[in-house]
């Protein structure tokens, strides 16, 4: 372990969540010869397929090169957005409001999807609805808030409002921020509990789910596949790809529309009552505008703060990181400095090339893939529907499911140019704040 004060005697470089539920293999199940549709990752998105095709009497078989949970899934900062994964590529002007609308539509369907799910399933994973502040990290920044918000408000329900600079404090225990906007549709879960509660709900209607079983190869043979896995060959009907920023060489031609970037969060230790309740006064939690962007939450039980961002680009050692999150923390929180930290971790976020996630048909494989940072509620919502295309006989399509899924001539999968893009937009961010 490094040698840093920031470090506290319990460190551990593992997530946090994974002191309430770690993924472990399943018990070993035996691979069927024939199986209707294989399921190519355990996480929210091909958990979520397989219960929605079981709920219609569809045979499945979910596989998984390591323990169901593995990636994002059990790693994630559990903040939970409907529409602001869209928003964020609408609020930086990529696209009209009228190209916006539909999915932004889909997205605020996929927070209430989420929503009813652990309800009705009654997931015990601290589900709670308290908003969610992003902070305006330059005037620019907020001004282009000030004009996208109606659209938020119409299309993706998101019960937003603007926060001017002098009423940030009401928001935040910080004055880092030039204002921001709350986005009241907003949750905070315990994602590793979240998981569990997916896998329990698979595992009560003995669906099949093959830990360390990883898909070798494809091959399409007349209207099947033929799953390799070195267990043994399977022929499946449909296949679905649901390995996000896990997407391997099986399937080059979503490696190379994926972009996998590592994300790094730390956890503090118990923090001083009166210091914990100081930095979220409504349990919000929060991002911000700056493309170096950190997002952080307090714990289910409000007592640490949990704290994510990009303090590096490209994939490197979490303990290393660590330090870097912590000035990132407290450039933000002063009122932490000395805080040491408990746990740090990484894990893959899946970007696109359009920064929008999607689902759909290519080469005759189901995919859902790209949360693009945000896939709590998109993903398990994207699994959902993928199956439902599957059974089929629904008559709307999801905005996400479309035939565009965009690569480059100069990507193939291989990620040397990231601390480039890192430097980069370091620049970038500079700039904003400094003249904007
Ligand atoms: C550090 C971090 C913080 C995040 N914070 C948030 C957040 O606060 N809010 C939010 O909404 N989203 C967040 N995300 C994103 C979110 O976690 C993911 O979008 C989501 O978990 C993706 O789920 P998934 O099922 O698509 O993929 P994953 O959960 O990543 O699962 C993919 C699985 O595919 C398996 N796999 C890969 N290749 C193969 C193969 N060949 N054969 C078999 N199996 C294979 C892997 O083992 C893995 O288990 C975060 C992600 C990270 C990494």
């Amino acid at each position: 372990m490094a040698k840093s004060t920031i470090f506290h005697p319990d460190f551990k470089a593992k997530p946090f969540w994974w002191d309430a539920y770690e993924p472990q293999p399943l018990p070993e199940v035996p691979l069927p010869k024939e199986v209707r549709v294989v399921i190519v990752g355990a996480g929210y998105a091909g958990l979520s397929a397989a219960l929605e095709l079981h709920r219609s009497g569809i045979e499945c078989l979910v596989l998984d090169a390591n323990e169901p949970g593995y990636g994002g899934s059990s790693r994630n900062g559990g903040m939970v957005s409907g529409g602001v994964n869209v928003g964020k590529r609408y609020l930086s002007k990529a696209m009209t409001p009228n190209e916006a609308a539909p999915f932004l539509t889909d997205a605020a369907d996929a927070f209430s999807h989420i929503e009813e799910l652990i309800e009705r399933e009654k997931i015990d994973c601290a589900w709670t609805k308290s908003g969610y502040f992003l902070g305006a990290w330059c005037k620019s920044h907020y001004d282009s808030m000030v004009s996208k918000m109606d659209t938020l408000n119409e299309h993706a329900q998101s019960e937003a409002y603007l926060v001017p600079p002098d009423r940030q404090r009401e928001e935040i225990g910080s004055d880092y921020y030039r204002g921001g906007i709350v986005i009241g549709r907003a949750a905070i879960i315990h994602p590793a509990l979240y998981f569990k509660g997916l896998l329990d709900l698979c595992t009560a209607r003995d669906i099949r789910i093959a830990s360390k079983t990883p898909v070798n190869k494809l091959t399409q043979s007349g209207s099947h596949w033929m799953v390799d896995t070195p267990r043994g060959t399977i022929k499946a009907g449909d296949v679905i790809i649901a390995t996000n920023g896990y997407t391997g060489d099986v399937t080059p031609q979503f490696k190379r529309r994926v972009v996998p970037v590592g994300s790094y969060i730390i956890a503090t230790e118990e923090l001083p009552p009166d210091i914990a309740a100081s930095l979220s006064p409504k349990n919000r939690s929060f991002a911000d505008t700056r493309r170096v962007l950190t997002y952080y939450r307090m714990s289910p039980d409000g007592k640490r703060l949990i704290f994510g961002g990009r303090a590096k680009f490209g994939h490197t050692d979490p303990v290393e990181t660590a330090s870097i999150l912590h000035e990132f923390m407290t450039d933000r929180f002063p009122q932490l400095k000395g805080t040491s930290i408990t746990h740090a971790w990484t894990g893959n976020v899946a970007f696109t090339l359009d920064e929008m996630p999607h689902m759909g048909k290519m080469d005759n494989l189901h995919f859902a893939l790209g949360c693009n940072g945000s896939g709590v509620a998109m993903m398990t919502y994207l699994g959902h529907q993928t199956a439902k295309k599957i059974i089929g006989g629904g008559n709307t399509i999801c905005a996400f499911d479309q035939p565009e899924f965009p690569d480059h001539p100069l990507y193939n999968g291989s990620t040397w140019f990231l601390p480039w893009i890192g430097r980069y937009f370091r620049t970038l961010d500079w700039v904003d704040r400094k003249f904007s």
